[in-house]
């Protein structure tokens, strides 16, 4: 027997959707066509927030990080994480800059293997069996076998006919969907991705050039839009800036980078070296401080992707933002947490 599908109506608009039982509301509407606004689709920031004017939801993740004790009092719920009981009327943040280039959809893949990147981070690779369509930039929601919950991972990789979709995953401590990767998961087993999402993509029509800052596993959608940027006809200069506290958290860039001379590298490392000293003889200190040694003031000739830890996002939108005056719209990011 089929799922039953509710019908969710826009408040506000003319605006409506099917919401077939066991999709959230957030997938649904983006499914449709529709512009809802989101950024981690992960519970975590707060942008999908909405108020059900009318009708049932189940929510998935009641203490979702993304909403406030003053949100959750007034009776708010996160798009991301609500799934209809019955029809519904939502009253929610749209517009058209949040319509999906490429609609998300969920599919099976069948994961093939993974390499080491750095110390902690692996790239995982899984093929489906029709073609891997998104932009540069974006990331998915993997449902691995025995979670139960979805995580969000970025394509490291670019669009292709053959299928194929590779994420580089930091194990953290104690993570579970990082056990399940790093150590569960055997090649031949099938894992529903659900995506393209996220709207920190490559502007393929940007005059500027294009300056990617990562930390962290914020490397993954950075080497993606690296990549495309290369492939750009007249595309002048690309920056891969990155971040990380040791030397054994740098990868080794050019087994990533399709163009290795295209592509400008600036990497520092964070940490005081111990006093026998680590062997990294290149720059030292956080990556936004690197950021503002190399470009020298000439800060409104970039679009900048940023991608990492979010202290590391907001001081890197102060710097530009506020210390540079670079337009918020030449800044593109999707909140992780
Ligand atoms: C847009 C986006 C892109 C990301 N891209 C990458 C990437 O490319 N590489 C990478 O390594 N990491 C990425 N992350 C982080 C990643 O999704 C995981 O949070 C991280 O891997 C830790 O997961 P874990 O299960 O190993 O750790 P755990 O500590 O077991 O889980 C922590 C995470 O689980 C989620 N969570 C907790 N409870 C619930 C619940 N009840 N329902 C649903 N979710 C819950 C939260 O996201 C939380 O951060 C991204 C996150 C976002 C939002």
């Amino acid at each position: 027997m089929s799922n039953p599908t509710f019908t969710v109506r826009l408040a506000g608009s003319a605006a409506s959707f099917p919401n077939t039982a066991g999709d959230t509301l957030l997938r649904a509407g983006l499914r449709a066509g529709l512009g809802l606004a989101y950024e981690c689709s992960a519970g975590g920031c707060g942008s999908c927030k909405c108020d059900i004017v009318q009708g049932e939801v189940e929510d998935l993740w009641p203490e979702a990080p993304g909403l406030s004790a003053k949100d959750r009092a007034k009776g708010r719920r996160l798009a991301c994480q609500c799934r209809p009981l019955s029809d519904c009327e939502i009253k929610m943040r749209s517009g058209p800059e949040y319509v999906s280039t490429h609609t998300p959809v969920r599919f099976q893949a069948s994961y093939l293997g993974s390499r080491a990147v750095t110390r902690d981070i692996r790239e995982f690779r899984f093929r489906a069996n029709q073609p891997a369509r998104f932009a540069p930039g974006q990331y998915a929601l993997l449902d691995l076998p025995g979670l139960g919950q979805l995580r969000a991972y970025s394509m490291s990789n670019l669009a292709n006919e053959a299928g194929d979709w590779h994420f580089m995953v930091r194990q953290v401590p104690q993570g579970r969907a990082g056990k399940l990767l790093f150590e569960t998961l055997q090649p031949g087993d099938s894992v529903a991705i659900d995506g393209p999402l996220g709207l920190a993509q490559l502007r393929p029509d940007a005059p500027r050039d294009v300056v990617c800052i990562a930390g962290g596993s914020g490397l993954a959608p950075m080497l993606s839009i690296a990549n495309a940027a290369c492939l750009q006809p007249g595309r002048r200069s690309i920056g891969l800036f990155y971040g990380g506290r040791s030397p054994a958290d740098m990868p080794v860039f050019n087994d990533w980078l399709a163009e290795p001379q295209r592509v400008q590298v600036h990497a520092a490392v964070s940490t005081e070296p111990p006093p026998e000293g680590d062997g990294w003889t290149g720059e030292r200190g956080f990556v936004h401080e690197l950021l503002a040694r190399r470009l020298q003031g000439n800060f409104a000739a970039h679009d900048y992707y940023l991608a990492g830890p979010p202290p590391m996002i907001e001081v890197l939108v102060r710097m530009l933002v506020v210390d540079h005056q670079v337009p918020a719209e030449h800044i593109h990011y999707d909140r992780f947490f």
